[in-house]
């Protein structure tokens, strides 16, 4: 006799229940699905220790009547589709037709349903999947789900559970989610009675990551908005000051559905490249609309991932939606330099060579105008190109040496800028300027490194790195490690513009050095890059563009080194010139501006 046979009903639900109900928030989420499915605008979740005693949803959407009720808990029983083919156009968030059914397998549930218009609601109690009992029942309209004793009949799955506090953890993750995926619906969470989540529901998505994520990160948020005849982007993302360590603060949702999108989330973090740190994650809220027909949400049991049909365009666009945003943020000058009309001829004409495009150059011509602009910089050794053909800078430099910097400059603030007015230096480390009743602080080194990386990056740009010879070659030494690692990356320090060979068993010959500016010490940066290449997993990429980062980081002023005034000049006009210049390549911020107003407040000047 065959050995065969078809599983009974129970057993199919608690194998589906399996892959769809993995733990409380999944039951949650189902729950929510389906009172957004039923046209709701309040959801209302209380759970009791984590969920594992017990997750009530109610709603106030389409309810049921006493056939559906029943039909709801029924495998594969759905009211969304009819068949494949309505994929094309879905909108709902449910269409498998299996939660409920998986859900009171391995649970108790009870259900009560009124539809508007119906005198009475009818309600449903069931135990393992089967109808304990049911009945009518007066009830306002909308549906309330109990779900108790979760896995009361799985003890293997029941086993796997957290503790209550970790499971309550997941489900607040949830509703959060839902709460910025569906900005006009208020939802409301309890656990053990105590509030934990309520959203106002009045379709603003700003108001929405109010809720969720507190005052101190909507104020660090930058609007995204992209729209073309495919796809619409909008939502929200973070400046570099809010990125994390992690990924829990990126949350992609396509057609209001939370997803995990790893194609989305590389153009995101791809918009952000230079801006943060190695090991550091945007913020966003990103909200994909484009036509169902366009997205399989049919990929994943419990339908957090998607397959977009054409991935390289979502990317493309995600990025280009991303990169608007981050680059109008990172791009506004806090700092104007408006003085360029006072420099004379000659150094403009030194100024072009930054602006030439990277391939325009060969190396004699680097030379004679390296030569030319060298000229009005001497004799002062300074690290920034200054104008000191300005006949206030002269003075200076005839001034006794044990001036301090304010003292020189409050005699005379316009030696700066006509419009920053420089104050001083604290702790040798932050630029003091006002302007425009604002307060402006300038972190010299965070500065410095952003105009520097800046300048190698855009000369190593499309693989056309450029590479400024040395007058006299330099020696390096190395340790043997290093000289192994020079000798096994060497294509890698061509690649950067380096030009330098090994001179005897511990010391390399260096030639040449990527084109960057005259702060660049050829010795430390052949050892930035040394040391950046030691991280073996990076892409040639990401190795040049970190080692990119390690030479500037090297070359920059160092916090507490004392700047002189023409350097101090010098740094606001690169600042000016430079993209991106709010923020260190590492994501720190260079500049913090401090209003009048906020310092009025701090002596109660005013009071807010
Ligand atoms: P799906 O959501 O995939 O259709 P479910 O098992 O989650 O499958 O739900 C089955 C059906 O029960 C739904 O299609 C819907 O018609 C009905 N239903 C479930 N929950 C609700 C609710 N909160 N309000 C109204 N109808 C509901
Ligand atoms: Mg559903």
């Amino acid at each position: 006799m065959g050995i065969i046979k078809l599983l009974d009903d129970l057993t199919t639900n608690q194998i589906a229940a399996g892959e769809v109900v993995e733990r409380p928030s999944s039951v949650v989420k189902e729950l929510c699905e389906n009172s957004l499915d039923a046209n709701s605008t309040n959801v209302y979740t209380e759970i009791k220790n984590g969920g594992i005693t017990s997750i009530s949803v109610t709603d106030n959407g389409c309810g049921m009547d006493s056939e559906d009720i029943k039909k709801a808990f029924l495998r594969h029983s759905t009211s969304k589709i009819n068949n494949v083919s309505d994929f094309e156009t879905l909108t709902s968030m449910g269409f498998r037709g299996e939660a409920l059914a998986s859900i009171a397998a391995v649970s108790r549930i009870n259900i009560k349903s009124r539809r508007p218009g119906e005198e009475n609601g009818y309600f449903l109690k069931l135990e393992a999947g089967k109808i304990a009992d049911e009945g009518c029942i007066g009830c306002s309209t909308g549906t309330k789900i109990e779900v108790e004793n979760l896995f009361f009949n799985t003890p293997a799955r029941y086993k796997f559970l957290k503790k209550d506090y970790t499971e309550a953890s997941y489900i607040s993750d949830i509703i959060e989610r839902f709460v910025m995926a569906r900005p006009d619906v208020s939802f409301y969470l309890t656990n053990n009675s105590k509030e934990v989540i309520h959203s106002p529901g009045n379709n603003d998505l700003k108001s929405a990551v109010f809720s969720v994520y507190g005052k101190k990160i909507t104020d660090e948020l930058l609007e995204v908005s992209y729209k073309n005849e495919n796809i619409k982007i909008y939502g929200f993302a973070g400046t570099p000051t809010i990125a994390r360590n992690n990924r829990n603060h990126q949350s992609v949702f396509v057609n209001n559905r939370y997803v995990k999108s790893p194609v989305v989330v590389k153009a995101v973090e791809d918009a952000y490249k230079t801006l943060l740190m190695k090991g550091k994650f945007p913020f966003c809220v990103i909200k994909i609309e484009i036509s169902p027909s366009l997205v399989d949400v049919n990929v994943h049991p419990r339908k957090i991932q998607v397959k977009f049909g054409d991935e390289s365009s979502i990317y493309r666009n995600v990025y280009h939606a991303l990169k608007n945003a981050v680059d109008k943020h990172v791009n506004k000058k806090s700092v104007e330099y408006s003085d360029y009309d006072k420099i004379p001829e000659n150094e403009q004409a030194s100024k072009k060579i930054e602006q030439r495009p990277a391939d325009e150059y060969d190396r004699t011509q680097y030379r004679e105008e390296k030569a030319l602009e060298k000229e009005y910089i001497e004799p002062e050794q300074t690290r920034f190109k200054t104008d000191d053909s300005n006949a206030k800078g002269n003075d200076y430099e005839e001034r006794d040496n044990s001036n301090t910097i304010t003292e020189e400059i409050s005699t005379d603030p316009e030696i700066i800028s006509e419009d920053m007015k420089y104050l001083g230096s604290l702790f040798n480390t932050y630029l003091l300027f006002e302007k425009d009743e604002k307060l402006i602080i300038i972190d010299q080194h965070a500065a410095h490194e952003r105009i520097l990386f800046e300048k190698l990056l855009k000369i190593s740009s499309n693989d056309k790195i450029v590479s400024q010879s040395l007058i006299s070659p330099e020696i390096a030494e190395l340790t043997t490690n290093e000289m192994l690692l020079f000798k096994d990356k060497r294509d890698i320090f061509e690649k950067l513009g380096f030009e330098c060979e090994e001179f005897a068993d511990k010391s390399v010959i260096i030639r040449a050095i990527p084109l960057g500016d005259d702060s660049i010490n050829p010795d430390r940066a052949f050892k930035a890059a040394l040391d950046s290449l030691a991280d073996k997993n990076s892409d040639d990429s990401e190795i040049i563009r970190e080692t990119l980062y390690s030479i500037a980081c090297k070359a920059a002023v160092k916090a507490h080194d004392k700047l002189q005034p023409p350097e101090i000049k010098s740094l606001l006009e690169e600042m000016a010139k430079t993209s991106r210049s709010s923020y260190c390549p590492h994501g720190r911020p260079c500049t913090k501006i401090i209003e009048k107003k906020e310092i009025e407040k701090w002596f109660k000047r005013i009071i807010s």
